[in-house]
């Protein structure tokens, strides 16, 4: 179905709304008058372009892809983009994740992300013992395990140079 000027205003402006609003406000926002509005949003109800309640009217899924194509694509392009954030924040990949965040403005997610980063590697030290009583101990960042045989809490990987926090309660048993 091709959409008149005036109903596809009235979706172009509820989609700009973003909410659910009542007809008088959809008129009053394009200056049509009510009567008129409320008239076209009966009749994009019934294509089900819009839904209605209690007064309320907002977009359906349908009414949003009619409207506009190119919001469409931006909402998917973020959707991905969003993704890709979450899963290199699940590698590890802590600063790229927080440089998409920033990229979407989502400042304050890139904030919590960088935050995670610094205590990520406090927490996820490992070690084993070995034959003899060593304590082994693997580096968060690549996987390297080396003896803990320092008492220092702070060891830097010998294998890709990034340091890394011993908790007390393995120094303690060295
Ligand atoms: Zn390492």
């Amino acid at each position: 179905m091709s959409l008149s000027p005036t109903k596809q205003l009235i979706l172009e402006t509820m989609w700009d709304l973003n909410r659910p609003a009542k007809a008088a406000e959809v008129a009053k926002a394009i200056g049509v008058s009510f009567p008129a509005v409320m008239m076209h949003m009966i009749g994009l109800e019934r294509s089900h372009y819009i839904n209605g309640k209690r007064g309320l009217y907002e977009l359906t899924e349908e009414g949003k892809s009619v409207i506009d194509p190119l919001h469409q694509r931006n909402s998917e392009r973020l959707y991905q983009e969003m993704q890709k954030a979450s899963n290199l924040e699940l590698a590890g990949r802590y600063e790229e994740a927080a440089k998409i965040y920033e990229s979407l403005k989502m400042y304050e997610k890139a904030g919590e992300v960088r935050k995670m980063a610094k205590t990520q590697y406090v927490i996820s030290t490992s070690f084993r013992f070995e034959k003899g009583g060593t304590i082994i101990i693997s580096c968060p960042h690549c996987g390297a395990s080396q003896p803990a045989e320092s008492k220092s809490s702070q060891i830097s990987c010998k294998y890709c140079g990034k340091s890394y926090v011993v908790p007390k309660k393995i120094l303690d048993m060295i």
